[in-house]
């Protein structure tokens, strides 16, 4: 969904259910599952608020299954024109790093929930937070399997790597 930026009234675009803007997303198995947005024009700006809610599925960094991740982050973006080239280069503050621009009129809808729900999900996603993981041993997902690995020798292959880095580091 692209905003005329010109068309926006001026009490606000509200913008309600995730029906009002189907697949934003360029990967299709995201799915958005709620959408509230307030769109308002603030002078030359356009400030955007409200919430997301989108669902992505994930793979898990300790036990490598794929599980659903739900985020719904707030939204609260403030958009300029862009700067046309050859004109006077604004200056960047500390508090500008968000900033954020539209050009020729428009703003992407989609595009902004791609961002916002990508900036929400967790950088190391778990399954769950005591997933046991993986079997350094044989492999087992050890929250499915109960492997006896433990009791048994490490494989050779790890000794001599443990062996390895014990002279490396003096010991
Ligand atoms: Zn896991
Ligand atoms: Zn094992």
């Amino acid at each position: 969904m692209v905003i005329r930026v010109s068309e926006i009234p001026d009490d606000g675009l509200s913008i309600e259910g995730a029906d009002r803007l189907p697949q934003p997303f360029r990967d299709h198995s995201w799915r958005l599952e709620e959408l509230s947005l307030l769109v308002e024009r603030d002078d030359r700006d356009v400030v955007v608020r409200g919430r997301i809610a989108v669902s992505v599925p994930q793979v898990c960094g300790r036990c490598l299954e794929r599980f659903p991740t739900r985020v719904a982050p707030e939204v609260q973006a403030r958009f300029s024109p862009r700067p046309e080239r050859g004109k006077e280069p604004i200056e960047l503050g500390s508090d500008d790093l968000e900033l954020d621009f539209y050009s020729d009129d428009s703003l992407d809808l989609a595009q902004l929930v791609e961002t916002e729900a990508d900036l929400a999900l967790p950088m190391k996603p778990l399954c769950r937070a005591d997933c046991r993981g993986l079997c350094p041993t044989c492999g087992g997902n050890r929250n499915v399997v109960e492997c006896d690995c433990a009791g048994r020798a490490p494989d050779p292959r790890f000794a001599v790597l443990k062996d390895l880095a014990g002279r490396l580091s003096g010991q």
